[in-house]
C-alpha cells in the first residue's frame, strides 16, 4: 500500500503491515467462525482459545515463571498509576493490619513518572516518599534528562515504582544490572517478596526484562510495541493478587472491582468484557514477534536503529543543527529526543515531504521524538537518518 508514510509516532504508533491486512481480513470473519473479531463473543471458545494463546506467547516471549500471572485489563497505563496503588496497599494492610503508617517509594524520572506520583498523592492512603528525583540530579537542577545516581529508599514500603522507559522524555534504565545507569535492585530493601511495580509501557516486548521475577507488578499499555491502544498488559506476582475486601475491612481503602488484580486472575481477565479486537491484534503482532525471534531478535535491531539515530543526532550536533537533550548513557533506545537548532518547522515539513511523519516531540516539551517502536523497521530507520543528513 504506496500511501502509507513511515510512522515514527510515539503512541499509537506503528504496527506491522502483515499483521493489519490479517486483522482487516478477521474483522470480517475471524478464525473460520463467519462472524468478525469486532463482532464476536469474548467468551466464544475461539476467542477464549486466542486469549490463552496471547498468553502463552507473552509468558514464552518473556520468560515469565509460574510465579506470575498474567493479566489483561482496560483503562491503559494511567489506570495503572491509580490500581497498583490500591491493590498493594491493600496487600500492604493484609500484611501489617495495625500499622497507619505506610509509606510508597516513587523514582521520579520524566513526565509518566510524575504523573504515578501525583496519582498516588491524590488517592492518599500512604505518605508518598520520591525516593529519587532525576531533575534534582540533572546539571541545571530541573531536567529530566537523565537516570539518578542517588537513591533513598524505605525500608518497607508498601511499593517502590518507577518507569522503565520514560516516552516524553526518552530517558531509559540500562538493562546492564552492572551499568551505573542500571535500576538499582541493589539498593532495595533485601526482602523476597519487594513490591517493585515497573511501568513498562512504552519498552514492552522490545528488549528481555531485566530482573522480571524481582517485580511484584509490571504493566504495559499495548499501544507502543505490541497492538493498538485498549489493552494494559500485566504481570502480578501471586502473592499481590490479594482479597481486596478483606483489607477493606481492616481499614484499606475498597478497590473497584474492575480494578482488582485478584477478580481479573480469578476470572481470567474475563470479570467483565476485554478489548477483543485490541487483544486479537496484539496477539497477531506476538505471534509474529515470536516467529522473528522474540524479545532477543527486537533487543538486536532495536539497538541497531537506535544507534543509527543517536548518530545521525550527533553528525547534527557537530554540524550546529540538532542539539541532544539526554545524558549519553541515559538514553532511550524507544524514544529518541533532540532540538533542531534553528528552523524546527522546516525540519518537521521537510520530514512529511519525504513521507516521515509522528516526530514532533510531546506538546509539554517540544522538539524533536523518534520512536523506534519494534514495527519500525531498519529500513525506515535509515530514510529517516538520510533526511536527517541531508538536512541544513
Ligand atoms: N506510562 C508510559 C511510559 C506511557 O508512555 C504512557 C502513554 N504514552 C502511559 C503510562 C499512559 O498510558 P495511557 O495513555 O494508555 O493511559
Amino acid at each position: 500500500m504506496s500511501e502509507r508514510v513511515i510512522n515514527f509516532g510515539a503512541g499509537p504508533s506503528a504496527l506491522p503491515e502483515s499483521v493489519l491486512n490479517e486483522a482487516a481480513a478477521a474483522l470480517l470473519n475471524f478464525n473460520g467462525t463467519g462472524i468478525g473479531i469486532a463482532e464476536i463473543s469474548h467468551r466464544s471458545k475461539e476467542f477464549s482459545a486466542f486469549l490463552v494463546e496471547t498468553e502463552g506467547l507473552i509468558r514464552t516471549q518473556l520468560d515469565i515463571p509460574s510465579t506470575h500471572s498474567i493479566l489483561f485489563t482496560q483503562g491503559g497505563g494511567s489506570a495503572q498509576f491509580s490500581a497498583v496503588v490500591l491493590n498493594l496497599l491493600a496487600r500492604y494492610r493484609l500484611l501489617h493490619p495495625d500499622q497507619d503508617d505506610a509509606v510508597m517509594d516513587y523514582v521520579l524520572t520524566g513526565s509518566f513518572s510524575k504523573k504515578a506520583v501525583e496519582e498516588a498523592q491524590r488517592l492518599g492512603g500512604a505518605r508518598v516518599n520520591v525516593a529519587a528525583d532525576a531533575r534534582a540530579q540533572s546539571e541545571d537542577g530541573k531536567s529530566f534528562n537523565n537516570v539518578p545516581s542517588q537513591y533513598s529508599f524505605s525500608p518497607d514500603p508498601a511499593l517502590i515504582y518507577y518507569c522503565e522507559n520514560e516516552t516524553v522524555n526518552g530517558v531509559q534504565f540500562s538493562d546492564d544490572v552492572s551499568s551505573p545507569t542500571s535500576f538499582p535492585f541493589h539498593l532495595l530493601p533485601q526482602n523476597a517478596l519487594v513490591p517493585l511495580v515497573g511501568d513498562y509501557s512504552s519498552s514492552f516486548m522490545s528488549r528481555p526484562i531485566t530482573r522480571l521475577t524481582d517485580h511484584a507488578v509490571i504493566f504495559a499499555g499495548a499501544q507502543k510495541n505490541i497492538g493498538p491502544a485498549g489493552v494494559t498488559i500485566l504481570i502480578v506476582r501471586k502473592d499481590c493478587l490479594v482479597d481486596v475486601d478483606a483489607a477493606a475491612k481492616l481499614g484499606a481503602a475498597p478497590v473497584p472491582c474492575t480494578m482488582s488484580y485478584k477478580t481479573l486472575a480469578d476470572s481470567g481477565s474475563m470479570y467483565n468484557t476485554p478489548s477483543v479486537l485490541a487483544i486479537y491484534i496484539s496477539g497477531l503482532v506476538l505471534r509474529r514477534s515470536a516467529q522473528l525471534g522474540g524479545v532477543q531478535y527486537y533487543q538486536e535491531t532495536n539497538t541497531k536503529k537506535a544507534a543509527k539515530v543517536y548518530a545521525a543526532v550527533a553528525e547534527g550536533e557537530a554540524r550546529g543543527v540538532f542539539r541532544g537533550k539526554v545524558k549519553e548513557g541515559h538514553r532511550s533506545l524507544m524514544n529518541i529526543v533532540f532540538d533542531v537548532v534553528g528552523d524546527e518547522a522546516k525540519f518537521v515539513s521537510g520530514a512529511e515531504a519525504a513521507g516521515i511523519k509522528g516526530i514532533k516531540g510531546h506538546r509539554s516539551v517540544g522538539g524533536i521524538r523518534i520512536s523506534l517502536y519494534n514495527a519500525v523497521t531498519e529500513e525506515q530507520t535509515d530514510t529517516l537518518v538520510a533526511y536527517m543528513k541531508s538536512f541544513t
